[in-house]
């Protein structure tokens, strides 16, 4: 056919290219099997390729910031160091600052794209939590909050139908244990929570990242977006190898409402997702809340 011939060697230009920049990028890449071989063991003064998807990794959560220039990306120093013992101390692993298979088996988990620090600090209490020696640490706050206590919430129309059962037991969950009022509005446009499964870039400049990596995110008071990876495997309930619906939404209108992660890995808000399980509310995330409105 003609149309096909006259498109053919563009079509292997384009896909040439993609798998070239597929290849390039994904050798050392969070969700491979290459990430935890290649960086075992890996620790401050040596100097590694591919370094720099660590560092990134870290910035993202919020464990050091973006200060660097180009030459350095392999170095492992000093900061990335100490960056990499505040990742240990928060996830609980022994912080000894060295790329340990723990520490890279917990950087491989799927989980909640907010970070863990927002601007290198904690608000807990109200006040700024000290970056170490945080063991007995729990739920954190941003500094914004909401104002009113009666909030609207919508589904994206077009929305998969199985979400809305979970999304609205969830919100029912919080507002069993605050002072929330949550109703679900008709108009998309006009609620004051806006929850939608989107993939790829998709207008926020946090793109997401397929299967695995980053599941969700939503924004904190009064931003009212939770996004949800359409990429993933989604079910409502527990299933082998799928997420939650009802429970990955528990932890994200969790941020809509203002909490921002625990360490308390039996929280709601502890930042890793459990697979092919449920998870409700704990008693640090009721406190969390709680402190937030009280
Ligand atoms: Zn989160
Ligand atoms: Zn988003």
């Amino acid at each position: 056919m003609k149309l096909t011939k006259l498109h053919l060697p563009s079509i292997f230009t384009i896909l040439s290219i993609f798998l070239i920049l597929v290849a390039k990028s994904s050798s050392f890449s969070i969700k491979t099997s290459n990430f935890a071989k290649h960086f075992l063991g890996a620790k401050k003064g040596d100097k590694i390729k591919g370094l720099d998807q660590v560092r990134q990794y870290l910035i993202k959560y919020g464990y050091m910031n973006s200060v660097w220039s180009d030459h350095q990306k392999e170095d492992f120093d000093y900061t990335l160091a100490q960056a990499i013992k505040k990742y240990q101390v928060f996830n609980h692993l022994n912080s000894s600052g060295i790329l340990d298979a723990n520490t890279l088996a917990q950087m491989e988990m799927p989980r909640c794209g907010v970070p863990d620090f927002v601007n290198g600090t904690k608000i807990q209490h109200g006040r700024k939590l000290v970056i170490y020696g945080f063991n007995d640490s729990y739920y954190t706050f941003e500094t914004t909050k909401w104002l009113k206590m009666n909030l609207t919430w919508a589904l994206m129309p077009g929305t998969r139908a199985d979400a809305q059962r979970p999304i609205a037991a969830a919100m029912a969950n919080w507002m069993s244990v605050s002072k929330f009022h949550f109703s679900q509005s008709p108009v998309f446009q006009n609620a004051d929570l806006q929850i939608s499964f989107v993939s790829g870039e998709h207008g926020d400049r946090t793109r997401f990242d397929g299967p695995g990596g980053i599941l969700a995110h939503s924004t904190f008071p009064p931003g009212g977006k939770l996004h949800f990876d359409a990429n993933e495997t989604w079910v409502d309930g527990a299933r082998a190898g799928a997420f939650d619906i009802g429970t990955i939404g528990l932890h994200e209108i969790g941020h809509l409402i203002g909490l921002g992660h625990s360490n308390v890995q039996s929280a709601i808000m502890w930042p890793i997702a459990p697979l092919g399980a449920t998870k409700g509310l704990a008693p640090d995330d009721i406190a969390g809340i709680r402190a937030l409105y009280p």
